[in-house]
């Protein structure tokens, strides 16, 4: 099988000019597998620049996902801001699809001063009404919020687990680096790690393993939770013991590393990754 494909957050650093197109080539270039095409200031992509896209990326075998913006907040007060919200999502997804990604994460909420529960209801109804509307139009792309960093977000394991208990084709965006963050600090070691992926399995079936959206790179927290993205040279984050447990649980899929220094960082991952995976 094929493993895990690992890759960088948006385009290579080392892509010359820095351009959606010239990354795919690049991350090729540079040996990785995958890239996630970042929407995160908003989503600003041509149909012809999606095919152009699509074109290299089956013909250098880069897999993508894509990040959507970060001005989502589904469980807004104002309504137009919710519309705004979804309508961000699907058009990532929508020109995603277009450009051949399989996956679209984005962070889905705040709570606000909103009992968790409430706001897990409230995701939900958006996210079927977005599912719905990606059905109506045959837009084959999944929908995949993530763990988020902070306790004022919405998005822990367990809410996203649920999520796709409740509504088929939707799967947790699973970002280690945030569970740690979130957690801080406390979620560290190996068998913490395979409990996250013991609970997917257990709840969404042995086979969502077989294709898991990941994002894993070095973190700082606070008090807070998360402060922001290091080099994995800074973190304390057990990364390593992370990838022990995707190689033991045998996890396929993609892993997005969102390091400060992109490639380099993704690049030490999958070679430790492959070491692991070999012995
Ligand atoms: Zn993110």
């Amino acid at each position: 099988m094929a493993g895990l494909r690992i890759g960088t957050a948006g385009v290579p650093h080392s892509a010359k000019p820095q351009t959606t197109p010239n990354g795919v080539v690049r991350v090729a270039e540079l040996g990785l597998q995958h890239m996630e095409i970042e929407f995160v200031h908003g989503v600003r992509m041509s149909e012809k620049t999606a095919y152009q896209v699509r074109e290299l990326a089956e013909r250098h075998n880069v897999s993508l996902t894509v990040h959507a913006p970060y001005y989502i907040n589904l469980n807004s007060a104002e309504p137009e801001k919710v519309e705004a919200s979804k309508q961000r999502i699907l058009q990532a997804a929508r020109i995603g699809a277009k450009a051949g990604a399989k996956s679209v994460t984005f962070h889905a909420a705040f709570y606000h001063e909103a009992d968790p529960k409430q706001v897990y209801q409230v995701v939900k109804g958006h996210m079927e009404d977005m599912l719905a509307e990606l059905a109506k139009h045959g837009v084959d792309i999944r929908l995949s919020p993530e763990t988020t960093g902070g306790p004022t977000q919405f998005g822990t394991l367990e809410e996203l687990v649920r999520l796709g208990q409740d509504l088929p084709g939707v799967f947790p965006c699973v970002d280690f680096a945030h569970l740690y963050a979130r957690s801080l600090g406390e979620l560290n070691t190996y068998e913490d790690f395979a409990a996250v992926l013991e609970l997917i399995s257990r709840n969404l079936g042995p086979e969502a393993l077989q294709a898991v959206h990941i994002h894993l790179s070095g973190i700082e927290h606070g008090p807070r939770g998360e402060k922001r993205h290091v080099p994995l040279e800074e973190t304390a984050l057990n990364y390593r013991a992370v990838l022990q447990a995707l190689v033991d649980f045998n996890v396929q899929g993609w892993l997005t590393c969102e390091s400060p220094i992109l490639e380099e960082d993704a690049l030490i991952l999958k070679g430790l990754y492959e070491e692991l995976d070999q012995s």
